[in-house]
């Protein structure tokens, strides 16, 4: 069959962020594309994900700012909060971010589909909503992750995910979280600055891993000192459901915890089950998710794959990026592999991080010698209301180049920090070149550019004073 043989040039599965930006993209260059999305489009960054998770986090920082304002000379008064006002007001957000995605997808001329799609052949695709079986020459599979969902916690049909957060009838007296990565961080803050008594579990030995180790540490006492119970080290045994409702939340420790709910934030599963990758070709890892090349090629020549199926980065922009490089790649002649170094992130925690590059411990293990440039302080907001809450600002410098491979912060606006920083290290920017720029005064941001001298340095693995 040739190319034009097919009833589509492109067929997209799954209406996320990767998925709609690559059918966009497609259908503007005049292809004939078609979307299926068996939800709603939009995918888990806009309907569970980032966006209602900022929402909640702006919702969970009025508490502080109420207690903050005394000491700039005002008086609040009585205070009430409605969990159920927060969640109508942000599902009445997301139904128009839902809209603006389908209206952008219809300007583009793009064929959208709401129904189930699965692979029948590595050119056919069945709408399950009618049965119906497609043809396209280029499939590009985007059906993105889901929680996962622990089958081997017995009990753990009793525990919520973030998914079910987002929607509960009413906001729980106590919390369990299991995970010590972005969500479980991420909630924890979120439930305990809406007075919810919470708990974080975590098997590691400190929450975060992956992160720097001197923000890890520094954001856990934070997180401890405001009321987060962190358990490190720690397991979730068994979830068991009370007379009354409630929940008891055995640990591993011995600790029985009592708990309105009990969540679970151990990671995201790819969504490849029954999607009949076996029939088109296309392999799956260990985990479930698909493999791809470089270009995001699947195993079978004319079918892609990108967004959290593929368990590279879960990150939307890495996703968006990923469907730039496929239409480039496929539909405008230009190879493109997506670029996954040096990928600017936030953990929307309270104090925030944001954070670019190497840690201090990967780069003390590339590097011959690095200097470590650290400056911990009160930030100014802090001083009238008297939040005894520090900054934490970073930088790690290859001594040879001079080079700037790592950039961390943690404390207010920390993650709109990262996306500056992104650019100064993505582009090789040197130390030099921090202390040439000029500070913006007063912020917190301009302890990057006035750190002069190295706080240590780290020569062959021994750290030695500057
Ligand atoms: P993460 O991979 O960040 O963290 C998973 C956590 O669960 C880790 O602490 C891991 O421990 C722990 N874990 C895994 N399996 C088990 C288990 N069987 N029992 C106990 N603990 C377990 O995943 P999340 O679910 O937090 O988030 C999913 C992805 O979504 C993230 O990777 C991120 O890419 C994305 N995300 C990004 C956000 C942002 O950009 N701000 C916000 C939220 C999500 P260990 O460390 O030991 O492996």
């Amino acid at each position: 069959m040739s190319g034009t043989t097919y009833d589509f040039d492109l067929f997209v599965i799954g209406g996320g962020s990767g998925g709609v930006r690559a059918a966009r993209r497609t259908a503007a260059l005049g292809k004939r594309v078609a979307i299926a999305e068996e939800f709603r489009y939009g995918g888990t960054c806009v309907i569970r994900g980032c966006v209602p998770k900022k929402l909640l986090v702006y919702a969970s920082q009025f508490s502080e700012s109420f207690v903050d304002a005394k000491g700039y000379g005002w008086t609040v008064g009585e205070r009430s909060f409605s969990w159920s006002e927060l969640i109508a007001n942000k599902d009445r957000e997301i139904d128009r971010l839902e809209r603006i995605y389908r209206e952008n997808l219809e300007k583009s001329g793009a064929q959208i589909l709401k129904t189930r799609a699965v692979l029948e052949g590595p050119h056919e695709i069945r709408l399950i909503e009618t049965g119906k079986v497609v043809t396209a020459d280029k499939i590009l599979i985007a059906t993105g992750s889901r929680a996962n969902p622990h089958p081997d916690l017995p009990g753990a049909e009793h525990c919520i995910t973030s998914n079910e957060a987002f929607h509960l009838k009413r906001l729980p007296q106590s919390i369990v979280i299991l995970g010590g990565g972005y969500i479980a961080v991420e909630f924890a803050n979120i439930f305990l600055n809406l007075g919810v008594e919470t708990t974080l579990v975590y098997r590691g030995k400190e929450i975060l891993q992956g992160f720097d180790d001197d923000l890890r540490h520094e954001l856990h006492q934070a997180m401890a000192k405001k009321g987060v119970r962190i358990r490190c080290e720690d397991l979730l045994k068994e979830v068991v459901q009370k007379a009354d409702g409630r929940f008891e939340a055995h640990l591993a420790s011995g600790d029985v915890l009592d708990a309105d709910e009990v969540m679970l934030a151990i990671g995201r599963k790819a969504n490849t089950d029954d999607l009949g990758c076996e029939k088109a070709g296309v392999e799956l890892d260990a985990r479930g998710a698909v493999v791809v090349d470089d270009y995001s090629r699947t195993s079978a020549a004319n079918i892609y794959a990108i967004g959290d199926v593929v368990h590279k980065l879960q990150l939307t922009p890495v996703a968006i990026h990923e469907a730039m490089c496929f239409v480039d790649s496929v539909f405008l002649g230009k190879p493109t592999k997506p670029d996954y170094d040096l990928v600017p992130t936030a953990v929307f925690s309270h104090p925030e991080i944001g954070t670019v590059g190497a840690t201090e411990a990967e780069a003390a293990r590339e590097f011959d010698e690095i200097e470590v440039y650290r400056a911990k302080f009160r930030p100014m907001k802090n001083t009238l209301s008297g939040r005894d809450e520090t900054m934490l600002v970073k930088l790690v410098v290859d001594a040879a180049s001079r080079r700037v491979v790592g950039a961390h912060v943690l404390g207010p606006d920390a993650g709109e920090m990262a996306q500056l920083l992104g650019i100064a290290v993505k582009s090789g920017l040197s130390k030099d070149d921090f202390d040439r720029t000029m500070a913006v005064h007063p912020t917190a941001a301009e302890e990057l550019v006035t750190m002069y001298t190295p706080s240590y340095r780290i020569r062959k693995g021994e750290k030695l004073a500057a």
